[in-house]
């Protein structure tokens, strides 16, 4: 029978498929993109189905406005992983693939990449007395380099040759296009290893024949301090994955994404190697998904997002810093791409490695269990010693911008003998608050549940949580003095009192306000490499992905505010980041020191991690975690509501909560917490509240939330006040 109906999955807010009938002449395929009339829109989806009959009275369908593609937009794997997700997170499949689709394909644009143009020399080229050429230098370039073979437009015009010189010596008949045999361009048959490989040390080697031991499917957790030699046992995984042709996918955060690691990449193999990050336009990331997709990039590196890119011979996965925060998205799709790359792996029978210094204690516990393979390398190429760590107690201490005096002793050593220090500060802006010195008023958003950060160098307030920003006052908003203060240490105050206190070095600022402008980042890393500055000073951003061999001291200026955060992952995260930098100071010939500023040095995890390390202060959190019914023990969800009424957020969160309660699948170990205020209670002028369930097994919450889902979508107040669900949220 005739198919006459198409099922389109469109980028809409809506849990649910399209019917649309299939014009004359028009031939959807299942996987490919269409354009539909969409109430007054025109919209590009995805078809996911084809039928006989439509499931509503087929007069009322609307014909497809145009069938886009003749192959599916997504290998077989990418699809499949994309129906799981949108089922695994609750999000509707239309919206998740416009969300992970190029731009330009959501716009309709065709998927096919731009056929590269070659130029070859004619006969007529060939008779070319060149000689005869003397006035027009440029043709008879052209000539000489094509009589060595054809070459690509581009590459002529690398070679100082206009394009309108080539117009001008094809017109005269001696140059003609020319198309290359169609593997011309495929990089197996070029495959070669192109460095010098150091000999791989003992636990390296085992890490590699491990991994290549694997037929299909397998997850490994690659576990070794900074500088231990992880990239290298990538380098020598991807190897025989290359040689056999197959491509390999690299997901790192993204700011570890430098040219110094894709660089590592190329120098090693004679393959291309394609980047996928959010700094790409358009045009080039379109191209870069399509080269993934055709087979024309062996290695594909790239940020969360392109843990979707389809990729026809995909042979490897491997997720670098895998605890890394930045892998989850955090509005609309709500997906985890290191999850979802264990999944696709899965699905793609192939092998995927998850890299860390610091594993998240979900796959330390995966590891632990035997889940996934647990590979560790705990040396240091090179006989590297590890940092130093101390703590100092500030508690009653003078601080000078946050800094005690044992700290600024410490860093004036350092700095007399000629090395660099680090400082740690995970606060941008001049002051968090802003105060009265006579009554104790402090300057707080209207909007938010939030104090504004004071910007000195703008003479501006900022809000941080909803972007408001306004003139620094001049008096009190309640009782009218002009004694205005400002409280605690930002970023911006402490680099000002850095050239203050150490007038005769340099001190370079990374946080989010100084790196805006694009490149300054780059500018600023370059310095530091180059020795311009000798401070450096920044928020989270200056932990990752980079290597200062001349840091040999770094300190956190202040770790209290994570020691009693609401967040259970609060912890964790302050372990991750003290190892970080730990791994980051000093090498062979100079050891480096870490220094922690805080007002409670008995503090268990403190105290763990500084004198036991890591290992250690993930056994007792793990405990921890087991006795809190807390991942990776249980699994959570999170309802988040907000609006401007706030007893109708509170509302629906309960009415929400009876609809779970309700369900046929409410199990004995399964619960639901709240409705609470969030964390930031109001925010650009809405109420915010949360919803927190738990269950004992992925398939118990799937099933609840399955269930519960669409009685919670009936609900009159889920359209009054904006919601979201978050399965297995990263942040609390
Ligand atoms: P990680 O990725 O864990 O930070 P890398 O793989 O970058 O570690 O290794 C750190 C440094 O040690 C690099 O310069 C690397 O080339 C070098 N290295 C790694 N393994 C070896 C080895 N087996 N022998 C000698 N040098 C090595
Ligand atoms: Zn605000
Ligand atoms: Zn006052």
């Amino acid at each position: 029978m005739m198919e006459q109906f198409a099922q389109v999955a469109l980028p809409v807010p809506l849990a649910k498929t399209f019917d649309y009938r299939i014009g004359e002449n028009q031939h959807p395929i299942i996987g490919g993109r269409v354009k539909v009339p969409f109430g007054r829109q025109h919209k590009v989806g995805i078809v996911t189905g084809l039928s006989a009959t439509a499931s509503v009275d087929a007069s009322q369908l609307k014909v497809l406005d145009a069938v886009l593609d003749t192959q599916p937009v997504w290998t077989p794997g990418v699809y499949h992983l994309l129906h799981w997700a949108s089922r695994f997170y609750h999000h509707p499949l239309g919206d998740a693939m416009g969300a992970v689709m190029p731009t330009l394909l959501r716009k309709g644009r065709p998927a096919a990449l731009q056929q590269q143009k070659w130029w070859q020399i004619t006969e007529s080229g060939q008779n070319q007395p060149l000689s005869g050429l003397s006035r027009a230098p440029k043709q008879a370039r052209v000539l000489q380099l094509l009589t060595h073979g054809p070459a690509t437009h581009a590459d002529l015009i690398e070679q100082d040759i206009g394009a309108p010189v080539l117009k001008t010596v094809a017109e005269k008949g001696w140059i003609a296009p020319y198309t290359p045999p169609l593997n011309a361009q495929a990089w197996q048959p070029h495959f070669a290893v192109t460095e010098d490989k150091p000999a791989l040390n003992h636990e390296q080697a085992m890490a590699v024949a491990t991994i290549n031991a694997n037929d299909g499917f397998a997850c490994a957790l690659l576990e070794g301090i900074t500088g231990s030699g992880k990239t290298e046992v990538y380098l020598n995984v991807l190897e025989p994955v290359l040689a056999r042709g197959e491509q390999a996918l690299i997901l790192v955060p993204e700011i570890g994404l430098t040219p110094q690691t894709i660089r590592r990449f190329e120098r090693r193999f004679h393959v291309p190697v394609t980047v996928m990050h959010s700094g790409l336009n358009d045009n080039d990331r379109l191209k870069a998904w399509l080269a993934a997709r055709e087979n024309q990039a062996a290695i594909v590196i790239g940020t969360r997002s392109a843990l979707f890119t389809p990729m026809a011979n995909l042979g490897i996965i491997i997720i670098d810093e895998e605890h890394d925060p930045s892998y989850k998205q955090q509005d609309s799709f709500r997906y985890h791409a290191r999850d979802l790359a264990v999944m696709r792996g899965h699905e793609e029978k192939v092998p995927v490695i998850l890299g860390s210094a610091t594993p998240s204690l979900e796959s330390l516990h995966n590891a632990k269990t035997g889940k996934y393979q647990y590979l560790k390398l705990t040396q240091r190429p090179g006989n590297a010693v590890t940092a130093r760590q101390g703590i100092l107690d500030i508690k009653g201490h003078y601080l000078d911008a946050g800094l005690s005096a044992p700290l600024i002793a410490e860093m004036r050593q350092h700095l007399q003998q000629g090395n660099q220090v680090m400082l740690f500060l995970n606060r941008r802006g001049y002051a968090p608050a802003m105060m009265c010195h006579e009554c104790g008023w402090l300057a707080n958003c209207q909007r938010c549940d939030a104090y504004y950060t004071l910007h000195q160098q703008q003479q501006e307030l900022r809000c941080h949580h909803c972007g408001h920003q306004k003139p620094v006052p001049h008096q009190c908003h309640d009782c009218g003095s002009t004694q205005l203060i400002s409280v605690g240490v930002g970023t911006e105050q402490l680099e000002s009192q850095l050239g203050e206190l150490f007038p005769e070095y340099k001190t370079v600022r990374i946080d989010r306000d100084n790196t805006r402008r694009k490149g300054s980042l780059e500018t600023y890393l370059n310095g530091i490499e180059k020795g311009e500055y000798q401070i450096l000073l920044g928020t989270q951003m200056l932990a990752k992905g980079h290597h200062f061999p001349n840091v040999t001291l770094v300190a956190l200026v202040d770790v209290d505010g994570a020691l009693f955060s609401n967040d259970f992952r609060a912890p964790e995260r302050l372990a991750q980041l003290m190892v970080q930098v730990a791994g980051r100071a000093g090498r062979a010939s100079k050891p480096g020191t870490v220094l922690l500023q805080t007002h409670h040095p008995e503090h268990s995890l403190i105290q763990s991690l500084v004198h036991k390390g890591y290992q250690a202060f993930a056994e007792s959190a793990l405990t921890e975690r087991r006795q809190a019914w807390l991942p990776p023990y249980t699994f959570l969800s999170l309802f988040r509501a907000e609006g401007h009424e706030e007893n109708s957020v509170q509302q629906f969160l309960q009415q929400v909560r009876q609809t779970l309660a309700a369900s046929p699948i409410q199990h004995d170990e399964s619960h639901v917490m709240g409705p609470m205020p969030a964390a930031m209670a109001k925010r650009a002028g809405r109420y915010r509240w949360q919803l927190l369930i738990q269950a004992p097994s992925r398939k118990v919450m799937q099933q609840w939330l399955t269930v519960a889902l669409p009685a919670v979508h009936q609900l009159p107040l889920s359209r009054k006040v904006r919601w979201s669900l978050d399965v297995e949220p990263q942040d609390l």
